[in-house]
């Protein structure tokens, strides 16, 4: 039997995983998918908010602003990229300006360091392709940009080298209470058991939490379309651009990204498929118009890709956290929508806290602290390149042109714990296929590495498991 089982392996159940192998208790984690990051942790807008958006008195206003401060050291131990870029919301009008106060208050209850309301002019003088109709912006120096899928992966890779067991590919069909705990089955036929269970199932939280609890909640999917510019569109604004925000939310952005893209989004729509990943003419031609009202001559041309992410809503508009009341030892982390990805340290350290308190768990003494990550031999020196090949030749061929990644680094990816499986798996971890080409060049060589590394036929390489698979059988093949 398990102390603890966390269902979910995005940023919120990964984070909670690494949190918790702080202590002497045997814990693992669940996800119905073959890879980590696979929910809407793999596709947001990507920001660190500050945190004046949120109510005070909220779970939001509270963990926003504590997740956002523990951003810098957490990069550091675990080697993903953060960048504290600040961010801006814009004010048009005179009238709004109140607005911008009204934030920065709120701002200033959440705890937000050095929010500061400045004029159009110095706005302009701070980012020159802001809107000659800026009248005046807040500015939240602690605003960042993270990757999403790379902290969670290096926090799952953490939490595996602290003793945190995976068990991807496994989808929980039912949750039955036992006597000293709960009983999962997953997939059609594996029971598994556990003392505590930690829901951090996303858009599904709610069949999760409803499995078990007559407190029943419903998550209605939210979907955010986005449009992402090449790199040659990268230093079109350095800070994290909004507009005031409305009820339907935050407003579409303009963002550097921290690989060094531009990325605008997100609308704001609610769906009924849980699955609904489609984007929209509508939805982009929506979020280039209001991206427009923000920055001059936006470089439209320099789109390569759009594509969208879910959030995970409900009616209240806060996230739902805590032990169960008529379910001892099963404890949300449920509909963690925007910001979550800035929340989830900080819930992660909620949480912890809880299962501590629950099953008396005492500190490892040798927890490890830190985890490297992937080599990024296009962020290196010539000299340093020039080593690493005579280290490994490996290194020395380029398999994504776009992106400058090499086979070395595909390798390292599969091969390392909790390892890419699948054409997107690679792609998280390393980049391969996210430049200019979207993948036209590399598929098939990446394709051909997965297929030796895992030694499976090419055939049942798949781009994110399922029924995903690339290649279906060789042409001619009764010729
Ligand atoms: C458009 C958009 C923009 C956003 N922008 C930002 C932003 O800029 N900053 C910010 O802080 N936040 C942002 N967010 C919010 C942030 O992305 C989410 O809060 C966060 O990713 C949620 O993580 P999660 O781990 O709860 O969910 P997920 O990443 O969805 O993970 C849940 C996991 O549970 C698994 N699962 C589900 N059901 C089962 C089951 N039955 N059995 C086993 N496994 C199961 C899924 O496969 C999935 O991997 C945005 C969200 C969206 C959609």
């Amino acid at each position: 039997m398990y102390d603890v089982i966390i269902i979910g392996a995005g940023i919120v159940g990964s984070s909670i995983a690494r949190e918790i192998s702080k202590y002497n208790l045997k814990v693992i984690v669940v996800d119905k998918d073959l890879d980590l990051a696979s929910g809407t942790t793999k596709a947001n807008s990507a920001i660190v908010h500050a945190g004046f958006d949120a109510k005070p008195g909220t779970f939001k206003g509270e963990l926003n602003a504590k997740g956002n401060l523990m951003f810098e050291k957490l990069s550091k131990e675990l080697d993903f990229p953060f960048k504290k870029n600040g961010s801006l919301v814009l004010c048009f009008n005179e009238n709004d300006k109140k607005k911008l106060e009204l934030l920065r208050e709120q701002g200033e209850i959440n705890g937000v360091p050095g929010l500061e309301i400045l004029t159009g002019e110095d706005t302009r003088k701070m980012e020159p392709s802001i809107s000659e109709n800026v009248v005046a912006a807040l500015l939240a120096p602690s605003g960042g940009i993270v990757c999403p899928y790379e902290m969670t992966i290096a926090l799952a890779e953490n939490a595996f080298t602290n003793g945190v067991e995976f068990k991807l590919g496994s989808q929980v069909n039912d949750i039955k209470k036992i006597h000293n705990g709960y009983s999962l089955l997953l997939n059609e036929d594996e029971v598994i058991e556990s003392k505590v269970i930690i829901n951090a199932a996303g858009l599904y939280s709610d069949v999760i939490n409803n499995f078990v609890s007559d407190e029943k909640f419903n998550i209605i999917p939210r979907k955010g379309e986005y449009c992402l510019f090449d790199k040659s569109a990268g230093n079109f604004v350095k800070k994290t651009i909004f507009q005031l925000p409305t009820k339907a939310g935050k407003g579409v952005l303009v963002t550097p990204t921290v690989d060094g893209n531009l990325l605008i989004g997100p609308n704001s729509v609610n769906i009924e498929d849980k699955e609904d990943l489609d984007t929209t003419k509508e939805g982009l031609d929506y979020i280039i118009d209001k991206a427009k009202l923000s920055i001059k001559d936006i470089p439209t041309r320099q789109i390569i890709t759009s594509f969208s992410g879910l959030r995970a809503s409900n009616k209240n508009g806060d996230f739902i956290i805590g032990e169960v009341k008529d379910s001892p030892g099963f404890i949300n982390a449920a509909s963690i929508d925007s910001p979550g990805l800035t929340s989830a340290p900080a819930i992660a350290e909620v949480v912890a806290s809880i299962v501590k308190g629950i099953l008396k768990a005492t500190s490892k003494e040798n927890f490890i602290r830190e985890r490297k990550g992937i080599v990024k031999f296009r962020e290196l020196s010539n000299k340093e390149r020039n080593t690493l090949i005579k280290s490994n030749p490996e290194y020395g061929r380029i398999v994504c042109r776009c992106e400058v990644i090499t086979e070395g680094e595909i390798k390292d990816s599969i091969r390392r714990p909790l390892g890419a499986k699948t054409i997107d798996g690679v792609k998280k971890r390393t980049r391969a296929g996210m430049g200019r080409c979207q993948a036209g060049f590399c598929t098939s060589r990446v394709l051909d590495i997965l297929s030796k590394e895992l030694n499976i036929p090419v055939t049942k390489v798949t781009k994110f498991g399922r029924n995903s698979n690339l290649l279906i059988g060789k042409n001619k093949e009764n010729l």
